[in-house]
């Protein structure tokens, strides 16, 4: 299909692309040093962290496509980038 200039995809498009199958770094959430401030959730380009019950934030590793946005932002350091294993 061709694409014209200026075109743009259809809302939703993302939940369907499960996008960690090209990661190749992912990020562990460590959770010693979090605050619960919710800055990582808030920047993270495919919104696929969630709240967990006790408040700690994790990805859904399906949809983290491991651009590394929530570690380079969490204030606390609290999330580390490491290689991703397949
Ligand atoms: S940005 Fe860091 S400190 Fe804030 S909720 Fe996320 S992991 Fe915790
Ligand atoms: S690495 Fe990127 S896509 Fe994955 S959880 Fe962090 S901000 Fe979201």
């Amino acid at each position: 299909m061709a694409l014209s200039v200026g075109c743009t995809a259809k809302p939703g498009k993302s939940r369907g692309n499960r996008t960690g199958a090209w990661r190749v770094f992912k990020p562990a959430f460590k959770h010693n040093k979090c605050t619960k401030c919710g800055l990582c959730a808030m920047v993270c380009p495919e919104g696929c962290i969630i709240e967990q019950e006790d408040e700690f934030m994790i990805p859904d590793y399906d949809y983290c496509k491991g651009c590394g946005l929530c570690a380079e932002e969490c204030p606390a350091e609290d999330i580390e980038m490491v290689k991703e294993e397949k």
